[in-house]
């Protein structure tokens, strides 16, 4: 087995909901999770007719890929068929970038600190180091995770700019593909297909071959293309409910003495002085947020169960 480099961690899924329920005496069916980023149910748009068509051919390969649900995506991006590369995910999409910009002895630039790990585990999975100098290629995250911001552009190129959250926020570079960036695009967050792992990305025609040359030869299954599909065909998702939510909540936090950060995406970021405090006492009422060193992050819901975390915030003492 080759060695992982001595800064490797992996990465960690916060335990299922069974889990937590048991674990607390809960009936599950209580749990909420705000700690997924992703929206409370899925589209309408993509229920199982959709996929009637693709469970009928699911013992063929799809020979040839999925050139509809790569034209799909060309538009509801502006660019070309041959400007897109499918992957399982954003993140499949980020260790694939990784592996194809560097490799042992190279260095990889994260351009925001805290950002989304698995730039950090995809470098090193890739043989090489995380640090400034010299990069083989720099990784940033626009609008940020866990922080929610949506910060300048970096310089330095290549540049792959995660956009997982790019809907909320409404700004892109995929107009800077000719240029040196590799856009990540995810159906996972604002489509929410996250279950179906189907993400993609944005690059210049070379490039984009490139990175599919290195890729699986079929990352994505044929009933995750049809999901994609179809949210795809129902037009843009719209978000504004989301985003509205997500600034009632902010304001509300504003009022019980809590400040967020300012958020582009589709969940807040709390800084706090106790958030493993806070964060022990919102599970115990199976409210299930994210814990960083500073502060906790959900995401948006709806207003009942936002109103569920808010309360059960307004009361945790712990960060007074
Ligand atoms: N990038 C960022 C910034 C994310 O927050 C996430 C979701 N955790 C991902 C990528 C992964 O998304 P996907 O489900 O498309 O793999």
């Amino acid at each position: 087995m080759r060695a992982l480099p001595a800064a490797f961690g992996e990465y960690r899924w916060a335990p299922s909901t069974e889990a937590i329920a048991a674990e607390l005496g809960l009936d599950p069916a209580l749990i909420r999770r705000f700690d997924g980023n992703v929206p409370a149910s899925p589209s309408p748009t993509a229920g199982p007719a959709f996929i009637v068509d693709a469970l009928a051919k699911v013992n063929e390969y799809a020979h040839g890929g999925f050139p509809a649900l790569v034209d799909a995506i060309a538009e509801y991006a502006g660019v070309e068929p041959q400007n897109v590369v499918l992957g399982a995910g954003a993140d499949d999409l980020i260790l694939l970038s990784a592996r194809t910009f560097a490799g042992p002895d190279d260095v990889v630039a994260i351009d925001v600190d805290p950002t989304y790990p698995l730039f950090r585990i995809a470098a090193h999975l890739a043989g090489a180091e995380v640090g400034d100098v010299d990069p083989a290629v720099t990784f940033t995250c626009r609008p940020n995770n866990p922080t929610g911001a949506l910060g300048s552009l970096s310089f330095a190129r290549p540049l792959v700019v995660d956009e997982a959250y790019f809907e909320y926020a409404g700004e892109t570079a995929a107009g800077l593909i000719g240029d040196g960036i590799v856009v990540l695009r995810t159906f996972s967050k604002a489509f929410g297909l996250a279950s179906a792992r189907v993400g993609y990305a944005l690059a210049d025609a070379a490039t984009a071959a490139e990175l599919d040359r290195r890729q699986a030869p079929q990352p994505i299954s044929g009933i995750s293309a049809a999901l994609a599909l179809a949210a795809l065909a129902a037009g843009p998702p719209d978000v504004r409910e989301q985003v509205a939510e997500r600034d009632r909540c902010a304001a509300s936090l504003g009022e019980i003495g809590l400040g967020s950060l300012p958020s582009r995406a589709n969940f807040l970021f709390v800084p706090m002085e106790n958030p493993d405090g806070v964060g022990a006492a919102l599970l115990r009422q199976g409210l299930v947020v994210r814990v960083f060193p500073d502060g906790i992050r959900f995401s948006v819901r709806d207003r009942d169960d936002d109103d569920r975390l808010l309360e059960a915030l307004a009361a945790a003492a712990e960060y007074r």
